[in-house]
């Protein structure tokens, strides 16, 4: 069966969903195997056995940790060239963007990045979705050229589990950096410490206020933390300096896929629906009962957010 090279997203070791929801789509193309940039130590292959990988490929170099993407890219052309796999499968993080368009330009092959979707055609070649236009549009493509790599937009796809008795084998694989690759190296990281909530693109419910909360993110944030749930803001919250633009749900900021989302101070424009129109049950809080939102919501409450959340986060909180 044809090779499908999956990169792992990971944080030290601990595998992200984007990445179980790439070997999920590589199964439907091919037999994965994993490419880990990091530590042998701290690969667990049975978190990538789980979702079918057969075969993890370890690059240890510090390049990987301390430069920006070019030894990244360096390397999986370089594992491109001696694998030759049916496809490379990336995840559509910034960094993984960048590693994508640097390696398609090395193996002069066809990249399709924020794919919501790829499979195998009857023609052999790999298809891929792409939702564009902030949703509007659905477009289909199919890649021609050299080894198709495509980057997968994370919680697009439900994640099915392997057979987690079939073994993983795991090898080293050490890639000369060229000096070039080295040249811009990464100086100082600032973590953004421990906010004690669920990562965004992960969690299972997400609260997010928008301009209606006028800036006062105290009850979106009571509220989410009774639920256990991450915080998330549309643009016009993030553009006024009220909430960071790593909590920015839609087009151009995280895409969500939660059991529960709920919408506080949010109008529904098609940018901010394009984040999280794959939410198993949305909830809205608005005082505008003509607001879009209403039209995309499961659950709708008309009213002042601040009031409704607070009196939810207590009703909650007795419980
Ligand atoms: P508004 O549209 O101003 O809505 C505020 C809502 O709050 C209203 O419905 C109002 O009735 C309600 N409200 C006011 N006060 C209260 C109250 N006290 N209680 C309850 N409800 C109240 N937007 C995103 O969110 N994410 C994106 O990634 C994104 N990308 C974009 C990309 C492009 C290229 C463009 C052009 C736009 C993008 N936008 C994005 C912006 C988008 O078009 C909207 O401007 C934005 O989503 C509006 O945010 P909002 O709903 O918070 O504000």
């Amino acid at each position: 069966m044809s090779e499908i090279l999956v990169v792992v997203d990971h944080a030290d070791g601990a595998v992200r969903t984007t990445t179980a929801e790439l070997l999920t789509c590589a199964r439907r193309l091919g037999e994965p195997s994993a490419v880990f940039f990091g530590a042998a130590a701290d690969l667990t292959p049975g978190q990538l056995a789980e979702y079918g990988a057969r075969k993890a490929y370890v690059l240890e170099d510090a390049a990987y940790r301390d430069c920006l993407v070019a030894p990244k890219a360096e390397a999986l052309a370089q594992l491109v060239a001696d694998r030759r796999p049916a496809a490379v499968l990336i995840p559509s993080t910034p960094e993984g963007k960048e590693v994508a368009a640097r390696l398609a330009i090395k193996t002069d092959s066809g990249l399709v990045t924020d794919a919501s979707d790829v499979v195998r055609g009857d023609d052999g070649a790999v298809h891929t979705t792409q939702s564009v236009f902030g949703g509007a549009f659905t477009t289909t493509a199919s890649i021609t050229k050299g080894t198709p790599i495509v980057t997968l937009k994370p919680n697009s796809l439900t994640t099915e589990g392997a057979d987690p008795a079939v073994p993983i084998e795991a090898e080293t694989v050490r890639v000369a950096v060229s000096d070039t690759a080295r040249a811009a190296r990464i100086i100082r990281r600032e973590p953004r410490g421990d906010i004690g909530r669920p990562d965004l693109a992960d969690a299972s419910i997400v609260v997010s206020g928008g301009r209606g909360t006028g800036g006062d993110f105290d009850a979106v944030e009571a509220f989410a933390d009774c639920l256990g749930a991450a915080v998330g803001a549309s643009r016009a919250a993030v553009d006024a300096g009220w909430y960071p633009h790593a909590f920015q749900v839609g087009q151009t900021g995280v895409t969500v896929s939660p059991q529960l989302y709920v919408a506080s101070g949010i109008s529904g424009a098609i940018q901010h629906i394009a984040g999280m129109r794959s939410s198993k049950i949305v909830v809205a809080v608005n005082k505008d009962a003509e607001a879009p939102i209403f039209g995309l919501a499961d659950f709708g409450v008309i009213g002042d957010l601040r009031p409704v959340l607070v009196q939810a986060t207590t009703e909650i909180d007795n419980r």
